[in-house]
């Protein structure tokens, strides 16, 4: 395949139109940008590019290598890449080497965390079974490997519900998002018991710190000032959810981020979008808004994962070059030990099943 060139790499920025990005970022940023694709094409690498990376980020990824957490892990176990760079956070990155334990799988910044994964602790999962013997534990994908391995079954925003009704019994104790978990709970009213860490006093769940800024009053306001009047056949408001149960009640639609994608794209092409709003990252917005020209996005430019943005090109090119120049990769290789990732890919692998 013949070589990309800055000029055309320039070309291909500017001609995207990107709602978010400046002629000045473009020309500022672009040879960085060539350097990684150049690097990336030489070494046969797949850059995995999830939904919050700012826009340059996930423009190093084909569109195949762009979604969510799960979708891209799973894209990594089928490629036959010699290097998987995740730009994601360690979580994510985890879930990859879980699914494809003989590739090298590499993070721009280990050190990029989830208020999710990193303020749940695993003593909780044994508090909560001694508490419910035989309950079995349902672990959001959003969880270190270390989690998930002790837990029965994985589950995503979108299959979450699906995947708890087809577990034994009437409960399911569910980890490690408590503002998920009493959205499961509104679901599943009726159907089955939902027990999360933080329902009392005794155990402690995590929240999104991004999705946990979003109140009903913000998306009130919002309605009022970018006139997307609730019920309006063509104007929707989206929420994640990750975000509180009275803020969903609130959206026009609510789900993950590819459920959400995926309700655009069915409304642009029957006609049906002109404007939106979606009470998550902003950067999922930005890149939204880049793939559905003809819909209008409005951002909320605070509301962005410090975690994640902490994968920047620079991140991305210092591992290309170790690639190349044959250095170490231990400070970007994403590591675990063989019995976590057996353990861990049991309750992965039922969820695939279930849902
Ligand atoms: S948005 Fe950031 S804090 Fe929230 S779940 Fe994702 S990585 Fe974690």
């Amino acid at each position: 395949m013949a070589e990309l060139t800055l000029q055309q790499v320039k070309h291909r920025l500017h001609a995207s139109r990107h709602p978010s990005l400046t002629h000045f970022e473009i020309e500022a940023k672009a040879s960085l940008v060539h350097e990684i694709l150049r690097l990336k094409q030489k070494h046969n690498v797949v850059i995995l590019g999830h939904n919050y990376m700012e826009p340059l980020v996930f423009g190093l990824s084909a569109t195949e290598e762009q979604g969510d957490s799960l979708g891209l892990s799973q894209y990594a176990s089928k490629t036959d890449a010699d290097y998987i760079i995740f730009n994601g956070v360690p979580f994510m990155a985890e879930t990859a080497k879980v699914l494809s334990p003989d590739k090298k799988v590499l993070i721009a910044d280990k050190t990029a965390g989830c208020s999710l994964a990193d303020d749940f602790d695993l003593a909780e999962i044994d508090k909560l079974k001694a508490q419910h013997p035989g309950v079995p534990v349902m672990i959001y994908v959003n969880s270190y490997a270390e989690a998930k391995a002790k837990s029965d079954v994985c589950c995503t925003s979108a299959n979450a519900e699906k995947i708890a009704k087809a577990m034994p019994g009437d409960k399911i104790i569910f980890i490690p998002d408590i503002l998920f978990a009493k959205n499961l709970e509104e679901d599943l009213k009726g159907a089955k018991e939902v027990i999360y860490p933080g329902k009392d006093s005794s155990t402690k769940g995590a929240i999104c710190e991004v999705h946990e800024k979003f109140t009903l009053e913000d998306l009130k306001n919002i309605r009022a000032s970018f006139n997307l009047p609730k019920g309006h056949p063509k104007r929707k408001v989206y929420a994640h959810w990750e975000c509180a149960p009275d803020v969903l009640r609130e959206a026009d639609f609510y789900g993950s981020t590819t459920q959400i994608r995926n309700d655009i794209v069915k409304r642009v092409k029957a006609g049906m979008l002109e404007r939106a709003f979606v009470a998550s990252e902003c950067e999922l917005t930005s890149n939204l808004a880049q793939e559905f020209p003809s819909v209008q996005f409005w951002t909320a430019c605070s509301v962005r994962c410090r975690h994640m943005a902490k994968v920047t090109l620079e991140g991305v090119l210092r591992i290309l070059r170790a690639i190349d120049e044959g250095k170490d990769l231990s400070p970007f290789e994403v590591t675990l030990d063989p019995e976590v990732i057996e353990k861990a890919r049991k309750p992965i692998e039922l969820m695939m099943k279930l849902s």
